[in-house]
């Protein structure tokens, strides 16, 4: 597939690091976003990824200059998405405004145009009836880091042509990541389909007072040889989201247990301890 315009809808956690990665590996990428503050937010986190990406993966100076040269910002969706080879969908994860972001595609997207959402909770059958072009649609979800975490799960709804999908790949193999095919549609992909059930026994076991989260921690990491515990994932991933994945799991399961994690991390969201976005979680960065 010829790329020659990548656009990012949503400069947030995600989209911000997608458009970082894919202008680092020399497409022209475009970040759309909602206002002028939100693209101020977008520039504020990319302007922390030079120094990480020369420390994870030991990025040069040369490399660096060229992806700020790939990458602009734009509030104006119609400038942005006439002429996309690729977009990437990374809006919050809430059904309506994905949805009011696809049905403002409908006048500028081109039938060729690859549209991917990274959504990891909506399955591509919950959105596509909201997508202007079906054939061309479908999921590709990164992971937090993707500099480091570098994989690119690939899910469809039934019926999509094989050509979407190899574009998909090719995208993701163009932006350096390794695809990894989903060959049912699931919510949570592979990786949160292991990651969150290990989190919320975490969880479980702190909100229920059988082990403090560093002991937790320490257990886990020396036990699987790892440098990463689920509490330092958590303060990754940010306790305001986890604080909203309890609740959702409380409204869908009536799972008193949800309930109780989520009481015990609104304790921290309320005090601003949000992880490393915040400077202190469950630990102090
Ligand atoms: P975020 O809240 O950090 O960013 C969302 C961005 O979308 C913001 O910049 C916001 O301004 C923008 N936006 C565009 N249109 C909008 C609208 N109509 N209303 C409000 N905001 C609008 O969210 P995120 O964590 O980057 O998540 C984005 C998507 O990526 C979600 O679907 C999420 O499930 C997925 N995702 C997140 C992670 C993660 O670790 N945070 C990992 C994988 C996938």
């Amino acid at each position: 597939m010829d790329i020659k315009k990548v656009v990012i809808l949503g400069g947030g956690v995600l989209g911000s690091q997608i458009a970082y990665q894919s202008a680092f590996s020399g497409l022209q990428t475009i970040i759309y976003d909602i206002s002028d503050k939100a693209i101020s937010n977008a520039n504020n986190k990319i302007a922390t990824y030079p120094n990480q990406y020369k420390h994870d993966i030991k990025a040069t100076d040369e490399q660096i200059a060229k992806a700020s040269k790939h990458l602009s910002f734009t509030t104006s969706l119609k400038s942005a998405i006439t002429a996309a080879d690729v977009i990437v969908e990374a809006v919050p994860e809430r059904i309506d405004i994905k949805e009011s972001t696809f049905k403002k595609l409908m006048p500028y997207i081109g039938d060729k145009t690859l549209l991917l959402t990274n959504s990891s909770t909506l399955i591509p059958s919950q959105l596509i009836n909201f997508v202007p072009n079906k054939d061309r649609f479908m999921a590709m979800h990164f992971a937090n880091l993707i500099w480091l975490h570098n994989v690119a799960e690939l899910m469809w709804a039934p019926g999509t042509p094989q050509a979407t999908i190899d574009d998909a790949e090719d995208f993701a193999k163009k932006i350096h990541m390794i695809p990894i095919f989903i060959k049912k549609e699931i919510s949570g992909y592979v990786m949160n389909s292991i990651f969150l059930p290990m989190i919320n026994a975490a969880l479980s076991l702190w909100a229920n007072g059988f082990a403090d989260p560093i002991s937790i921690d320490k257990n886990w990491m020396v036990s699987m040889g790892v440098d990463r515990g689920p509490f330092g994932f958590l303060d990754i991933m940010g306790l305001n989201t986890a604080f909203n994945i309890e609740m959702e799991f409380y409204k869908n399961s009536k799972d008193s247990n949800y309930k109780k994690i989520a009481n015990k991390l609104a304790e921290y969201v309320e005090a601003n301890r949000l992880g490393v976005a915040t400077g202190e979680g469950f630990y102090h960065y």
